[in-house]
């Protein structure tokens, strides 16, 4: 007996309960006394059965995520141990599961010989979200409870399952919707008195048997899954590991299971994955935001604008069950904007991902209107009107005539000054960015920006809405762009010089492609339309000689067929243009600029370094607290690669003192200050990370 693990007896039936607070993690202190007490129920000739359980309010939701890279992670016994122990028992063991039985607890649930659920557990193996497999047999047992085809899916997407899906595929034995335990010691009596065949899931062979007997479909399936995971080593690792449950022996199909484990935890993708993990958790904390400050209310929302943005952002809200207001200038225009969204979500019906119901659901919680004094009664109030400094003022100070004292006033401004917004109302403790991502109802990222008088209780009402609108929050300071677009323009800043000396358009995606994302600058330019670039810099009496160029000829992008590459008819597929070569060689002539061959590193050196150069400035000025938190809003906002875990991440990686060293090349033969190493990089380059450089700071 232990804190952690107890045993009582119902009779001939033990019932063991773990108890390890909060989340019943397989700690070593938890496995130590469930080893002993397992062995000493196996051998215990009064005990005819047992039912293991958890306490609290879910069973053994994982590993010990705080054991990771510790010598307790694998010290004995460790959960394969454990396994073994309970797969040699010859009395029924059965697992009584409620909440969740993710990762190692599922791998433990799968040791025993029966598994009975409450009606809402949930079942996964999440593994692979941490650039890992299930590395105690979950990849070899699972095929077996629930067939190959299905195990596959599931492992590489790490995505849960229900109870009722659950039993359905025989990963589960019953479901009950209440008295979870007292249900189990009925059903362990009943497999013994019924004398139920006590077999170990792994010598169970018959779902494999179909699977086997079509390895060519299996590997189409195969094929067909890792499509969506490109580049990412730990998918393609969950595949071969199911693969092998069904070609090799269960203990060398084990063993080798066991070696991709470490083959995958000791590599780079994984270590950026598990830092992605951590790091999404710390954005969430703010300094001066503790649990002290309490968040306000938020009961309906309003949305200015059902533009792009508005009508996205509004759809957030809706998903999350908050009723939203939105308004329009005119009929006219809000019309179209719910049409929109409306559209939107037919289409999430059509493909399946959301059901009838749920889209009257979520539409019945819209309101539209045209009438600024409807907006009275909501809690908070995002405007998404045109990036005009002078529109937003006008909208503001309206909004400080019509909101109720208290209301949160917010900007989903891309670049302009939140404090100069704040100012125009006589509220500024209320008033603060929250700056969505396009599509606003896709997109994970929200920079939630903090103004100089934003209050703390209003920074926590946005984090606490940013989780129940499902999105990832990092709070980021005011300056021109923020933390994502500001180091994007630094990402940008050579790319026409780029072409003007001598690259393509497609040669640069291609660093870009290769590199891990998921487009390069001149297609995700098409993509989303040249002339809103070209607008932006007419406004600000920039010009860009070879954007300009191509949109002066009409060449928008993708809704004109033609902007840095062609478009076939109906097709999104880039295609090289030598028209665009052309221009591209008379703008040089223009220019005087002798074109030469540019390597694929030059071309990652003049782009990536930069916006890591940035990102130290961004740190530097405190415009984002920690180095994670810009590797945050890259993944979630700009399709960063998952596997290279942030610029900043990446940038450790791939070697502060040399990214230095080629800053300072390139700023000494052009002068350019993009190309100026922060002092803040060099001391990074010095110390050996940002953290160390930077320490943790205050978004302000
Ligand atoms: P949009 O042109 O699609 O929509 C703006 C809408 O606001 C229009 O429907 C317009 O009728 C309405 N509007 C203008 N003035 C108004 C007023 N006084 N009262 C009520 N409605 C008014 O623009 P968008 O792309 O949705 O951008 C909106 C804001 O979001 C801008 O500040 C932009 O910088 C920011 N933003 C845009 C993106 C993006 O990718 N499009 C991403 C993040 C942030």
């Amino acid at each position: 007996m232990s804190q952690y693990v107890t045993v009582r007896r119902e009779g001939d039936i033990a019932v063991v309960t773990l108890d390890n607070p909060p989340v019943n993690s397989l700690s070593h202190h938890l496995r130590e006394p469930l080893d002993a007490a397992l062995r000493a129920l196996r051998d215990d000739a009064a005990v005819a059965a047992v039912v293991i359980h958890c306490a609290g309010r879910t069973f053994i939701a994982g590993a010990d995520i705080t054991e990771f890279n510790t010598p307790r992670a694998t010290a004995s016994p460790n959960l394969r141990e454990l396994i073994v122990t309970l797969e040699t028992f010859t009395k029924p063991t059965v697992a009584a599961i409620h909440g969740t039985a993710f990762g190692g607890g599922l791998e433990l649930a799968m040791g025993c010989h029966f598994r009975v659920a409450d009606a809402r557990a949930q079942f996964g193996l999440p593994e692979v979200k941490l650039g890992l497999l299930p590395g105690a047999g979950g990849t070899v047992r699972l095929p077996r409870l629930i067939g190959p085809g299905k195990a596959l899916p599931a492992i590489v997407s790490g995505n849960p399952i229900g109870a009722k899906t659950a039993l359905a595929d025989g990963l589960v034995d019953a479901v009950f919707e209440d008295d979870l335990v007292a249900h189990a010691i009925v059903f362990a009596r009943d497999a013994l008195s019924a004398g139920r065949p006590l077999v170990a899931v792994r010598d169970r062979e018959d779902k494999l048997a179909t699977a086997r007997a079509d390895m060519a479909g299996f590997d189409a399936q195969i094929a067909e899954t890792l499509k969506k995971t490109k580049g990412l080593d730990a998918p393609k690792r969950c595949a071969d590991a199911v693969r092998n449950a069904l070609t090799l022996p269960f203990d060398e199909a084990l063993t080798t299971e066991r070696a991709y484990f470490v083959e995958l935890v000791e590599g780079d993708q994984s270590k950026a994955q598990r830092h992605l993990f951590f790091a999404q958790r710390e954005a969430a904390k703010v300094e001066g935001i503790g649990s002290d400050v309490k968040p306000r209310a938020v009961k309906r929302a309003g949305v200015i604008g059902a533009g792009t943005m508005g009508g996205g952002i509004a759809m957030s809200f809706l998903n999350g069950g908050i009723p939203v207001t939105i308004l329009e200038m005119t009929r006219e225009a809000l019309d179209r904007g719910v049409a929109n969204m409306e559209k939107n979500y037919a289409i999430s019906v059509q493909r399946g991902s959301m059901t009838e119901e749920a889209k009257g659901k979520r539409m019945g919680l819209l309101t539209g209107t045209t009438d600024y004094a409807d907006l009275a009664d909501c809690d908070l109030i995002i405007e998404a009107v045109f990036e005009e400094m002078s529109v937003k003022k006008e909208v503001f100070g309206r909004l400080d005539s019509v909101a109720k004292p208290g209301a949160i006033l917010a900007s989903n401004t891309s670049y302009l000054d939140v404090n100069e917004i704040a100012a125009s109302t006589a509220r500024p403790a209320d008033v603060l960015g929250l700056h969505f991502f396009s599509p606003a109802n896709v997109m994970k990222l929200l920079e939630i920006v903090r103004g100089a008088k934003t209050a703390p209780d209003v920074l926590a009402t946005a984090l606490d809405v940013a989780r129940r609108i499902a999105k990832v929050p990092v709070v980021v300071g005011v300056c021109h762009g923020f933390v994502g677009n500001r180091m994007l323009a630094s990402r940008s800043a050579e790319l026409e010089d780029l072409l003007l000396e001598g690259a393509t358009p497609a040669q640069v995606d291609k660093v870009f492609t290769d590199f891990g994302w998921p487009m390069g600058p001149f297609a995700m330019g098409d993509l989303a339309g040249l002339d809103i670039g070209w607008r932006n810099r007419k406004s600000l009496g920039k010009t860009a000689a070879i954007a300009d160029a191509l949109c002066e000829a009409g060449r928008y992008g993708q809704k004109t067929g033609k902007g840095f590459y062609i478009y076939e008819a109906g097709s999104r597929a880039p295609k090289s243009d030598p028209e665009v070569e052309a221009l591209i060689e008379e703008k040089a002539r223009e220019k005087g600029v002798n074109r030469r061959t540019i390597s694929a590193e030059e071309i990652a050196e003049r782009t990536m370094y930069p916006m890591i150069n940035e990102g130290a400035k961004v740190l530097e000025e405190g415009i984002a607290a920690r180095s994670s938190d810009v590797d945050i809003v890259w993944i979630n906002g700009y399709g960063f690669p998952v596997g290279k875990g942030g610029p900043m991440f990446w940038a450790e990686l791939e070697g502060l003192p040399k990214i230095v060293e080629r800053l300072e090349y390139w700023h000494g033969r052009t002068g350019k200050d993009v190309f100026k190493p922060s002092d803040l990089l060099r001391r990074a380059a010095t110390s050996g990370s940002f953290r160390k450089a930077s320490g943790t700071g205050k978004a302000a």
